[in-house]
């Protein structure tokens, strides 16, 4: 029987995806963008985000020079904001590091901000043909199916496993296409819910294809009930209409991004607004948002404060965060929490 690495170039020959943005041409700074973009994310999500980043930022050193709010403006939305971080330092790393190349070995990407050891193999295979096996999401799927590997892959001994598995199937040659056949296997034939195993080319040789079971494959994370955390968000208008946003601390949940002032759901929100910028006119409790992140549930109480007075800059309280006024109606470039983003949005289109 062929090898698996045959079976999977032979079909991608035929039916792999070659026409994708970052395929177009192949060069590392796309393959690495696409790579980071695709993490915890579909395809045709990603391809907007892929071709409005390119756009703005067409080179690595065009990224390394880019103020952080323009990356996280155009992540915005993406989610997983970290991965946005790591990818403005590592083109800044690359820059100075690296004569602004980025290199072709996996042990050198991989000590990169944000590059794993899949990514980096990833772009070392697509980007420099490297024999670098990969193990993303849609690869664990095939092969933990194919060889019938239980157990759930965040699981080091399970991990360990595919991992071998991965390393033995990587050919010497067109390694880049192979990694590309064996990840569009998985998002297109060995789907999570509905394999197409009639027309894979894997079939003869799949074990969980012939225990009829090929779903019980991965094994599942075992399931736990998320802890619910409660904030009030502040919505404070001025007379102009704009809304006072803050920047959030470097490092943590939506680091760097613009967000509204909170408080503790038992904090009084008109007493918070006045010490913050001014006198409240009129306060109006919004109905509540639920975020879900991917280790707790965060139930957001929006309230809407419009202010009697503009303040001036001087009477403004100075938080030690950052903090501007957001034009509803012309917005500025900014990166800002997907939650936030949600209530400006509602907040913009609602009638007066
Ligand atoms: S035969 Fe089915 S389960 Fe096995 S790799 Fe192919 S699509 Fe996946």
């Amino acid at each position: 029987m062929p090898t698996i690495a045959k079976r999977l170039l032979n079909w991608f020959d035929q039916h792999g995806r070659k026409n994708l943005p970052w395929q177009q041409p192949i060069e590392p700074y796309r393959v690495w963008l696409s790579e980071i973009m695709l993490q915890q994310t579909q395809v045709d999500t990603v391809i907007p985000y892929f071709n409005r980043f390119l756009e703005q930022l067409p080179t690595l050193a065009s990224l390394a020079k880019a103020p952080q709010d323009q990356v996280l403006h155009l992540w915005t939305g993406l989610g997983y904001y970290a991965r946005a971080r790591n990818l403005h330092k590592c083109a800044q790393i690359v820059m100075e590091q690296h004569n602004g190349q980025m290199p072709s070995d996996p042990e050198q990407l991989e000590a990169l901000p944000g590059i794993g050891r899949s990514t980096a193999a990833a772009i070392a295979s697509i980007a420099f043909g490297k024999d670098s096996a990969i193990l993303d999401g849609n690869v664990k799927r095939v092969l933990a199916r194919h060889h019938a590997v239980e157990g759930w892959p965040g699981k080091p001994a399970v991990l360990s496993q595919l991992w071998l598995h991965a390393e033995h199937h990587m050919p010497s040659k067109r390694c880049g296409d192979y990694s590309q056949a064996i990840m569009d296997l998985g998002a297109t034939l060995c789907s999570r819910s509905k394999p197409k195993c009639d027309i894979c080319p894997l079939q003869s040789s799949c074990l969980a294809h012939k225990q009829g079971n090929p779903q019980d494959y991965p094994g599942k994370k075992p399931r736990k009930v998320l802890p619910v955390k409660t904030v009030q968000m502040l919505l404070i208008q001025n007379l102009d209409g704009h809304i006072l946003l803050q920047q959030r601390p470097p490092s943590g949940i939506w680091g760097g991004l613009w967000s509204l002032p909170e408080f503790p759901p038992e904090d009084d929100a008109c007493q918070q607004t006045e010490a913050l910028t001014g006198v409240v006119s009129t306060h109006t409790e919004l109905p509540p948002v639920r975020h879900t992140f991917s280790h707790y549930h965060l139930d957001i109480q929006p309230q809407l404060l419009q202010l009697s007075a503009n303040i001036t800059k001087a009477q403004q309280v100075m938080e030690t965060a950052p903090q501007l006024w957001y034009n509803l109606q012309q917005p500025q470039e900014l990166g800002l929490a997907a939650p936030v983003k949600k209530l400006l949005n509602q907040l913009a289109s609602a009638k007066p």
